[in-house]
């Protein structure tokens, strides 16, 4: 298919992208403009759970476009209230909101919990974050995020999101004071190279948070739906958050993501949240089928498979190469290169022929995967030798 960069000229020049477009996609594959095929292993920043154009999305969308587009958020629908059901049926929380986009769950949050801190903790506000934390692209969720350079971007910032260090309780404990209302965490932070919480700080977030009576928040924007290997990224540290928010994988490619609170917790007044798009129900059809699929029996289990097996290739190429080793949480993984080659490594397998492979690196010295949870072991295996291969090329 022929195509003219220049059109591109019409969109907003927010980031550099290369010169391809993609036109087709199945599971681990994309095609682009020119036919040429690609190995996904970002799969849109760990959004397309079940890879591209998965049967049960196509489907979802499919009937329930038929049925019944968007009536309105001020009225039920099924689709929602099936997903919401789901949702507090297999995590501790008892109410949802659905909303759109990460950042807007998160913002929701960060809501949730002043609102909680007006009407229980007599106006305390404060959330305490951590630095490299990446929670969204709205004011509040940029300054609830600790990006090396965001305070600077569109001063000034949303007030009251101190930053304490990931993994140092201590940095957490100095921090409290009486107008502290919560702490908010990835599990795993994903933007900031994969770097996991620690067992010992989860549990500690959680014995600290109750003995001060604040609120314990999990952002599980990229982390959460399966990628850590269970369904809900804190299950696996035993901890019982108040809140939790859901992005990504939850609409595996469509615009959807949640907010789940504890009932004690979920103390929104009416008009204090909502928004045109809230609960639609094309998105939370395909919510149930993407719930579903990951609920099959088997799946969670090929999920731990391929994360197994993905993390050993890992460790065999570190240890060929002499790297630095290679770390992540299920199929949330990083491999830590020995230099900062990172976007040459990225550069040169897009543009690999015959066949691409899509790599990313958020931080020059270190490659992330997040592959589709339904990834195949015949292309975990083809996506070791093709980075064994880019890695003797590049790394001079
Ligand atoms: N929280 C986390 C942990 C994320 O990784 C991201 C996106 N990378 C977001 C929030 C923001 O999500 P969205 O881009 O859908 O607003």
């Amino acid at each position: 298919m022929a195509f003219n960069f220049a059109d591109t000229q019409s969109l907003m020049d927010i980031t550099s992208r290369p010169e391809l477009v993609f036109v087709k996609g199945e599971g681990s594959w994309l095609e682009d403009h020119n036919g040429k095929r690609y190995l996904d292993v970002i799969q849109g920043w760990a959004v397309n759970c079940l890879g591209h154009n998965p049967k049960p999305i196509v489907e979802a969308l499919n009937k329930q476009s038929h049925l019944l587009i968007n009536p309105s958020p001020a009225f039920y629908n099924l689709p929602s209230i099936e997903l919401a059901k789901r949702l507090t049926g297999a995590s501790v929380f008892d109410r949802v909101f659905f909303a759109n986009s990460g950042a807007e769950a998160n913002e929701g949050a960060i809501k949730l919990a002043r609102k909680w801190g007006q009407k229980k903790r007599n106006g305390a506000y404060k959330i305490i974050t951590m630095d490299h934390a990446f929670h969204g692209r709205t004011l509040a969720t940029m300054s609830a995020s600790g990006k090396e350079g965001w305070d600077k971007k569109f001063p000034p910032q949303v007030d009251g999101f101190p930053k304490a260090i990931l993994n140092d309780l201590d940095s957490v404990r100095a921090l409290i004071d009486d107008q502290t209302v919560a702490v908010m965490l990835e599990p795993v932070q994903g933007e900031a190279g994969v770097i996991p919480a620690t067992k010992e700080f989860m549990q500690g977030l959680q014995e600290l948070t109750r003995e001060k009576g604040i609120l314990f928040i999990v952002d599980e924007v990229q982390s959460g739906y399966g990628r850590c290997g269970e369904l809900f990224a804190y299950q696996h540290y035993g901890v019982t958050p108040d809140i939790m928010t859901l992005g990504k994988g939850i609409g595996g490619g469509v615009p959807l993501s949640a907010l789940l609170a504890r009932e004690e917790v979920a103390v929104f007044d009416h008009g204090d949240q909502g928004g045109t798009y809230n609960g639609n129900p094309l998105m939370t059809a395909v919510g149930v089928a993407v719930f579903d699929t990951l609920m099959a029996p088997g799946f969670m289990d090929s999920v731990k498979a391929r994360a197994a097996q993905l993390s050993a290739g890992l460790l065999k190429l570190s240890d060929k190469y002499g790297m630095k080793g290679e770390r992540g949480l299920g199929l949330l993984r990083a491999l830590l290169l020995d230099g900062d080659y990172g976007n040459e490594l990225v550069a040169a397998a897009r543009d690999a022929v015959p066949e691409g492979l899509l790599l990313n690196a958020p931080r020059p010295n270190l490659l992330r995967f997040m592959p589709a949870l339904n990834i195949t072991s015949e292309e975990v295996d083809l996506l070791l030798a093709r980075l064994d291969d880019l890695i003797a090329k590049v790394r001079k």
